[in-house]
């Protein structure tokens, strides 16, 4: 009997979403929208939904573009009535959502003397 080794696979396993941060990514994309609920932009649908899967592609990275390596982590999103799939920046979109919360934070504390 041989020893089994690990399979060595070179594709990216897909991770899941949790339903927190993708509540979040649905959040900021709608902030960000020109339209209301970010209509898809082939069909006009407002019927999208942000995946439950975060995604990486492979890409080189360039210059002023977040991310390590060279695999680009992804947010997708995907209309319901035509199918079309759309692709975000995990980094950029985590990092704008830090910034927000940061921001956020920020505003609602501090006023206070504190005795
Ligand atoms: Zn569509």
């Amino acid at each position: 009997m041989s020893d089994e080794q690990p399979t060595e696979t070179k594709s990216y396993e897909p991770k899941e979403l949790g339903r927190e941060h993708s509540n979040k990514v649905v959040e900021f994309i709608n902030r960000k929208a020109v339209s209301p609920n970010d209509a898809c932009p082939v069909c006009g649908s407002p019927k999208n939904t942000v995946a439950h899967t975060a995604y990486k592609i492979e890409a080189q990275p360039a210059e002023g573009v977040p991310f390590s390596g060279v695999q680009m982590p992804l947010f997708a999103t995907v209309c319901f009535d035509c199918g079309f799939v759309r692709l975000f920046s995990e980094m950029i979109v985590n990092h704008l959502i830090e910034q927000e919360e940061a921001s956020k934070t920020t505003a609602t504390v501090g006023g206070a003397d504190g005795d």
